[in-house]
């Protein structure tokens, strides 16, 4: 049966139209990757083009290549090409500064833009940073933070509320919020929308305009492939960009920065968002994963994401892994605002906290176990990398644009493995490390 799964794998592999792609990324022998939503793959043009980018460009080219290499256009140009991934016209998008950053610019200016109102509402268990930009906020005295589980966002959005900030995908169980209805909700109640789409963007298709989207950010390293700390992205609807005044007004975001003017006046368009000068190395290394993944097109790569963790979800059945239904929610979730997950579990070994149905969820698939980090580590040891979300969560990630259906009947079989033998158990395995 296991061995079916494989040979069937392989004939899937065979047909897979991505299939020629993994040969783009440079994917370590005896490696399955389930971490790409974490920490994308390189791609293999990335180190030439570094290559070039500093000696080249730096080396030779020097304080010219802000015009000869058109370093000064790269923060709006790399923006650019990440825009049909999201739904975005590429002037509504920049690549600069971190996700967190980029959080707190917006996060600022829908406050500016909504005198009266205070409260930025999102969900409890949302992405720590998300949460924590608003802290900074509130501490300012500028902004009140309101946190309502996704049952109760609805009515939690009242004539106080000046931004619903939420994350598309949520990181831990992948689960999809419904951008367009949410987006509505917010609009009718006078409040402004900010997406977080780290989990989101080349991962499945976003389109923040067709939403009506006030405002996104989202991260360059994750399934972008824009490396360690790769630039971030903002987006702004265009009928904002007046109107918008972001409180970091480095000399970047100036309408003339090589005027050298005493006083601040803020770019016309989308450059507002930026603040200091851009990081062309990183911005680099992001634009040729940015170039890739876009050269595949999000529809195509949201088809593969699908059938793959379908795939892995049969090939855990055929290896015993049974999903069965999970007649009480489990103690803890309402707290951790994942109180609409599907009810699934294992036959009491693993819990699928993901949503069953595909259209429901992102890239992933996250289970429950007590031992979810023991089981990590065995993974891994094994050479099948994964991650572990806190507390008990082991979480999957399938890029889409380099994994394989082979690496989803392999992977599952090691999963099933460690299960059963209980090598998970073992004292090097459950030694917490500093980043899990
Ligand atoms: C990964 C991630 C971030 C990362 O923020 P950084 O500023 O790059 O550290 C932010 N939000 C979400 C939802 C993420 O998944």
């Amino acid at each position: 049966m296991v061995d079916a799964m494989l040979v069937r794998a392989r004939e899937l592999d065979a047909a897979d139209p991505l299939g020629e792609y993994r040969a783009r990324f440079q994917l370590p022998e005896g490696v399955i990757y389930l971490d790409g939503n974490s920490l994308g793959a390189l791609p293999k043009a990335t180190p030439a083009r570094l290559e070039q980018v500093i000696r080249g460009e730096w080396g030779e080219g020097l304080i010219r290549s802000w015009n000869g290499a058109d370093w000064i256009g790269s923060a709006r140009r790399v923006g650019g090409k990440i825009a049909p991934l999201i739904g975005a016209q590429p002037h509504e998008v920049v690549a600069a500064d971190s996700t967190s950053v980029n959080l707190f610019k917006l996060i600022a200016a829908a406050l500016d833009m909504r005198p009266g109102r205070k409260v930025i509402l999102s969900e409890p268990g949302n992405f720590p940073t998300d949460l924590y930009m608003i802290a900074g906020l509130e501490r300012q005295g500028l902004a009140t933070r309101r946190l309502a589980g996704r049952e109760h966002l609805l009515e939690a959005l009242d004539g106080d509320v000046a931004l619903l900030l939420l994350t598309h995908v949520h990181y831990k169980t992948g689960e999809v919020f419904d951008m367009a209805a949410l987006t509505r909700a917010a609009h009718q109640a006078g409040a402004l929308v900010l997406w977080d789409l780290s989990h989101s963007g080349g991962a499945l298709p976003v389109d923040l305009n067709a939403c009506g989207a006030d405002f996104a950010v989202g991260c360059g390293y994750k399934y972008l492939n824009g490396g360690p700390g790769a630039p971030a992205y903002a987006f702004a609807a265009e009928r904002h960009h007046g109107a918008l005044h972001q409180p970091l007004t480095g000399w970047f975001g100036h309408a003339a920065p090589f005027a050298f003017a005493d006083d601040y006046a803020p770019a016309p368009g989308i450059d507002r968002l930026q603040c200091g000068t851009s990081p062309i190395l990183g911005l680099a290394a992001l634009e040729v994963g940015v170039d890739l993944i876009a050269e595949i097109g999000a529809q195509r790569l949201y088809a593969k994401s699908q059938a793959l963790s379908e795939f892995f979800l049969e090939c855990l059945a055929v290896n015993g892994i049974s999903l069965t239904a999970h007649p009480e929610p489990v103690e803890g979730r309402a707290q951790n605002g994942l109180t609409s997950f599907d009810k699934l579990r294992t036959s009491g070994r693993v819990e699928l906290v993901s949503p069953a149905d595909p259209a429901q969820r992102g890239s992933q698939l996250s289970f429950r176990h007590a031992q979810a980090y023991a089981i990590c580590q065995a993974l891994i040891a094994r050479g099948v990398i994964g991650d572990f979300r806190d507390p008990d969560i082991l979480r999957l990630g399938f890029a889409p644009a380099y994994l394989r259906f082979e690496d989803m009947a392999e992977a599952a079989r090691h999963l099933a493995e460690v299960l059963e033998s209980g090598e998970w158990q073992r004292e090097e395995f459950m030694q917490r490390a500093a980043v899990t």
